[in-house]
């Protein structure tokens, strides 16, 4: 009953707030209609976890809208054998969305207790391709590199540089970027396969801040 009853608002959400939207590539619909989005927020808030927008984890921080994990999702155009760096695991769910799309993701959160409770749960869940480590990611991780895409879910200051050298060529990072605290644009930086970065910008978006080191 339960099971349905999440099954039924998940159909929606995919409907209503991604595929009418513009979202169209068909593996992130696949996977958002399949991850239980519900399971990465607090007991609480699990009837609100298909609404249209973002909810608190804790600790100050969110779990992002629907639309937008979709939107920065599409923009990676992740394919199987793909390597992918995360920074800001939050809850995870936006770690389980790329753990369907990609071969690996190395997933960063400063926060030990969010970097803890979202390990076990995208392990609970069989994400097993997913490392969440408990780390400031402002510098990347320099160990996994180079990363075919790299993602940023929280709002930077300015693009960090290691981010940039740890991007494979022909990758693609997508990173909020601002200087005012929830209010960014999403870039696009991409590296053709010469390794030259090529810049765009793109919506403008509301994320917590990605803190400095
Ligand atoms: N990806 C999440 C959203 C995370 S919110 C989702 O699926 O919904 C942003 C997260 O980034 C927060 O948990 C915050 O603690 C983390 N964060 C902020 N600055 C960071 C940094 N420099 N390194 C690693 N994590 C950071």
């Amino acid at each position: 009953m339960h099971k349905t009853f999440m099954e039924n608002l998940r159909k929606d959400m995919v409907e209503n707030q991604l595929r009418q939207r513009g979202i169209t590539d068909d593996h992130v619909l696949d996977a958002m209609g399949t991850i239980p989005r519900h399971l990465f927020v607090n007991e609480d808030l699990q009837n609100e976890a298909y609404m249209d927008g973002p909810l608190p984890i804790g600790f100050g921080q969110t779990i992002s809208q629907p639309y937008i994990v979709a939107y920065m999702t599409e923009i990676l155009k992740l394919e199987q054998q793909h390597s992918v760096l995360e920074v800001g695991t939050g809850c995870g769910y936006q770690a389980a969305v790329l753990s369907s799309l990609a071969q690996k993701v190395i997933s960063l959160e400063r926060i030990k207790e969010l970097a803890l409770s979202s390990r076990k749960q995208l392990q609970e869940l069989g994400f097993a391709n997913v490392d969440v480590i408990n780390a400031n990611g402002w510098n990347g991780y320099q160990k996994g590199a180079p990363y075919d895409r790299i993602i940023v879910t929280a709002g930077a200051k300015k693009v960090p540089e290691a981010l940039i050298d740890q991007l494979a060529n022909s990758g693609i990072m997508v990173i909020p970027v601002g200087k005012i605290m929830f209010s960014q644009t999403l870039r696009i930086i991409s590296k053709d396969n010469n390794g030259n970065v090529i810049k765009k910008k793109s919506l403008p978006v509301r994320f917590v801040r990605l803190v400095n080191k």
